[in-house]
């Protein structure tokens, strides 16, 4: 497998991975809470941080109200 094949893979499934942990987190989403993982997701976008610090900026930075 060429170098090229192998970083497309691991690309091909870190977005997978995100795109699990987006689903399995839906249910959470909708109420804007944490979930046991570590993982936050937004609420209004859906995009998901790692960190709860870097939720609050999201949400301060891209929802101010
Ligand atoms: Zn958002």
């Amino acid at each position: 497998m060429s170098f090229a094949a192998d970083r497309c893979r691991r690309i091909w499934a870190r977005a997978m991975r995100a795109y699990h942990l987006a689903c399995a987190r839906d249910d959470a989403s909708a109420h804007g809470v944490a979930v046991p993982s570590g993982v936050w997701t937004c609420q209004r976008c859906g995009r998901v941080l790692l960190e709860l610090g870097a939720l609050r900026e999201h949400l301060r930075l891209e929802h101010a109200a």
